[in-house]
């Protein structure tokens, strides 16, 4: 209890994801993808009322714990792909995702139907290509 209230004051706290999956985001979204910081227990998420993840340029901002986010394929490209398919070559700004969201609200903005696609079409590639870093990474520490 204690440690849930004192987690809950701190700021946020950026956490570096692991090999295996740097590896395969670099693979996947090029150099760029190493400049993304992750940070979890971000009060910055939380601000955004239901949201349980927000980014901005090179920033993943997490509502909860980075290993949860991690371990799901499906999130992690949907976020990473909102920072370097969209802010990083600016086409999504604070401005343009508030105008989005005010025409056609979250689920059908196109912000999100983009990354919902960009996460669906690139799935197996990404967990076939993690799977085969995870192993590259178990058979080094064996
Ligand atoms: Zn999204």
């Amino acid at each position: 209890m204690a440690d849930i209230t004192r987690r809950s004051l701190r700021p946020g706290r950026p956490v570096l994801p692991p090999a295996a999956l740097r590896a395969t985001l670099r693979e996947l979204f090029g150099e760029g993808a190493e400049a993304v910081r992750v940070i979890e227990y971000s009060w910055f998420a939380r601000l955004h009322l239901r949201a349980i993840a927000t980014t901005r340029r090179r920033r993943i901002y997490l509502r909860g714990g980075a290993a949860a986010f991690f371990a799901d394929p499906t999130f992690v490209l949907h976020e990473y792909f909102h920072v370097l398919g969209q802010w990083e070559p600016r086409r999504l700004s604070v401005w343009k995702y508030c105008v989005e969201h005010f025409r056609r609200g979250y689920w059908d903005n196109r912000f999100e139907i983009e990354a919902r696609e960009y996460a669906d079409d690139h799935r197996h590639r990404y967990c076939a290509l993690l799977a085969r870093r995870e192993a590259e990474e178990r058979s080094r520490h064996a």
